[in-house]
């Protein structure tokens, strides 16, 4: 399923271009326009879904499968001490294109980055036990 108004759809269509790094059957991974980081790079499912909760199940574990491939082959390639992998998911997380992706950034003892969760400190009120209630539904 592809979305024709969808930038990511239409990279996955071959109708615009992109510095593509590993295709399957499930999954697309392409270079980030605008990189933040030397081979950031973004893994897309071929299956228009705006996020995981949309993504069929099946396409899941494929999807995961292409960034351990891609991830490999960013550090082998490029050298890289580490690696960030993380989706920003729904605008609140800072998604600006609606095709769900997974962004890989090599990383560098030097590169002056942060961890993953640096992107947010807005500390819980509530405890552990109370968190995990709501979440749980317990009562
Ligand atoms: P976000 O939705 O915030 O997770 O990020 C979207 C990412 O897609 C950004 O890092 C953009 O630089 C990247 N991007 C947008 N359009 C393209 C494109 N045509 N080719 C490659 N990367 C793109
Ligand atoms: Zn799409």
């Amino acid at each position: 399923m592809r979305d024709p108004n969808c930038i990511f759809c239409k990279i996955v269509d071959g109708k615009i271009p992109a510095e593509k790094l590993y295709e399957d059957s499930h999954a697309l991974a392409f270079l980030d326009l605008e990189p933040r980081a030397p081979g950031h790079t973004l893994i897309v499912p071929k299956y228009h879904a705006e996020t995981l909760e949309t993504l069929p199940e099946e396409d899941a574990g494929p999807l995961f499968s292409a960034v351990k491939k891609v991830a490999k082959m960013l550090m082998r390639g490029l050298e890289a001490d580490g690696a960030t992998i993380g989706i920003n998911q729904g605008a609140a997380a800072g998604q600006v294109v609606g095709h769900l992706h997974v962004h890989v950034l090599p990383r560098y003892h030097s590169d002056g980055g942060g961890a993953i969760q640096s992107v947010v400190n807005n500390k819980p009120k509530e405890s552990l036990g109370e968190i995990k209630s709501k979440i749980l539904k317990i009562t």
